[in-house]
């Protein structure tokens, strides 16, 4: 059975793509901050459709923290054959609203957190380091495309960051069996919109897109898991939109 490691998977996009992945017979650690009741409920849940997963807390914006993780992952359900790298934050606010403080806890989730576990993977998956080949999903998001002026602009040059990553780590660990490819979601019905300040942002915005819904965390989760699967072979440094037109 293939480990797929997804960061942030006790709720949203994450925990949609902890439980479509199980059903695909991955075996899932779900991994989680603070949150252990959800990430306990996404584990209880895979379990009770007969799949296997493990819940581990760790804050992967912390570089020992993500080495930890990646050991605990090795030695209950083996080496890491699929990395997403889903876990990210906003905060709402323009640009007279953004301090350092702000800036560093975007950038040290949704960059640093990012590359911390990439080179874990990396490390997992090399045949340089005896490993089998694997693959890396980014969670970036259209906002990297659109700016998101007077929202957000530091979250959407964070996930423009993201995107850079996909394509250059794709480029650099192609020869080593590993596919990085990422995923662009457009406004999507999940809890970050409230934590960011904006509850009702998918409803507020959701007239601007082609479709005139927001999308369902598990209509991410559905590409997330077609790009880590053998059905995407030939991708790699791919960016897929799955943002209803946006
Ligand atoms: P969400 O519902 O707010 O869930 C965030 C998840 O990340 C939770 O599981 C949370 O864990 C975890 N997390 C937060 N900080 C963490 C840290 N330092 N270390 C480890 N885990 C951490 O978010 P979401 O909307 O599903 O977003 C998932 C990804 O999709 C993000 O990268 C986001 O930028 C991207 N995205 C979302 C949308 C959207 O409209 N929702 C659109 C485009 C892109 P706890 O439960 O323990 O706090």
């Amino acid at each position: 059975m293939k480990v797929m490691l997804i960061t942030g998977a006790s709720r949203g996009i994450g925990a949609a793509t902890a439980i479509a992945a199980a059903n695909k017979g991955y075996t899932v650690c779900v991994n989680y901050r603070t949150d252990s009741t959800s990430a306990s409920m996404v584990v209880e849940q895979i379990q009770q459709s007969g799949g296997k997963a493990v819940a581990i807390k760790a804050d992967v914006s912390i570089e020992a923290e993500v080495a930890h993780l990646f050991s605990q992952i090795q030695a209950t359900i083996g080496k890491v054959d699929v990395l997403v790298n889903n876990a990210g934050i906003l905060q709402t606010g323009n640009i007279e609203t953004i301090d350092s403080d702000r800036l560093r806890k975007v950038f040290e989730l949704n960059v640093f957190g990012a590359f911390y576990c990439a080179k874990e993977a990396v490390k997992c998956m090399s045949a340089r380091y005896g490993g089998a080949g694997g693959s890396i999903i980014n969670v970036s998001s259209v906002a990297a495309k659109l700016g998101s002026a007077g929202e957000y602009i530091d979250y959407a040059a964070s996930k423009g960051a993201i995107d850079t990553m996909t394509i250059g780590l794709a480029t650099e660990v192609a020869e080593q069996g590993i596919r990085v490819n990422a995923v662009r979601p457009g406004v999507i019905y999940t809890d970050i919109h409230a934590s960011g300040g904006e509850p009702g942002r998918v409803d507020r915005v959701r007239h601007s897109v082609p479709m005139k819904r927001g999308g369902e965390p598990v209509e991410i989760a559905n590409a997330i898991v077609w790009l880590a699967s053998d059905e995407a072979s030939y991708c790699t440094g791919t960016i897929v939109d799955v943002s209803g037109g946006r």
